[in-house]
């Protein structure tokens, strides 16, 4: 295994512990897919958790402003699935704290746990497992933003952009994987329902 994973190893090990699957899954919004992707299945395992923070670690020391900074940053996750890879990679820049944003249902706003509050011009990096349709993260962006913090970066396992992804501008991305959109479709309009692929409910 390299220091930084390549693409390749990456997708390898998402694949070797389940987080991607072929097949012919139902979402619960309806849409139907032939890939599944959850990448902290993934992290379950310490040895791929390491191998992804350090991984990305990497990535940001070659960036000087962020490097010069490492000790001073947050690292803020807007899903507990970002979590796993908040506290590796803290750990691996020596960096100084993790904390996350949460909500108990979807029409509530994201927001800290009481007596959490980030500081004025505090640096934080962004961390989730995934960037797909961005919503969460630029939420979180907002948040932080709205408490004076300065947000310097965003580190992802899998970068999986479509076109109603959310651009953060000049904001340094890093990400160990890109991988296609997976594809959607409606029930009725699905080809391997029509192949009769048996179905999965996820
Ligand atoms: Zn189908």
């Amino acid at each position: 295994m390299h220091l930084i994973p390549t693409q390749d190893e990456v997708v390898a090990v998402l694949r070797e512990t389940g987080a991607l699957r072929d097949g012919h899954f139902e979402y619960p919004n309806g849409l139907h897919s032939n890939e599944y992707l959850k990448v902290p299945l993934a992290m379950r395992y310490s040895r791929h958790q390491r191998m992804m923070s350090v991984g990305l670690s990497r990535l940001f020391r070659a960036h000087p402003e962020i490097r010069a900074i490492a000790k001073d940053l947050s690292m803020v996750a807007p899903t507990t699935g970002g979590l796993a890879l908040a506290f590796g990679l803290c750990d691996a820049l020596r960096a100084r704290q993790v904390y996350w944003a949460e909500r108990e249902h979807e029409q509530e706003a994201l927001h800290f746990r009481q007596f959490l509050i980030p500081e004025t011009g505090e640096p934080v990096v962004l961390v989730d497992d995934i960037l797909r349709t961005g919503q969460r993260l630029a939420e979180l962006k907002k948040l932080l933003e709205a408490h004076g913090a300065r947000v310097v970066g965003l580190a992802v396992a899998v970068y999986q952009p479509n076109p109603t992804t959310v651009s953060f501008g000049d904001l340094p991305l890093y990400y160990l994987a890109k991988l296609d959109a997976s594809y959607y479709v409606d029930g009725q309009q699905c080809e391997w329902c029509r192949r009769g692929v048996p179905l999965e409910k996820v």
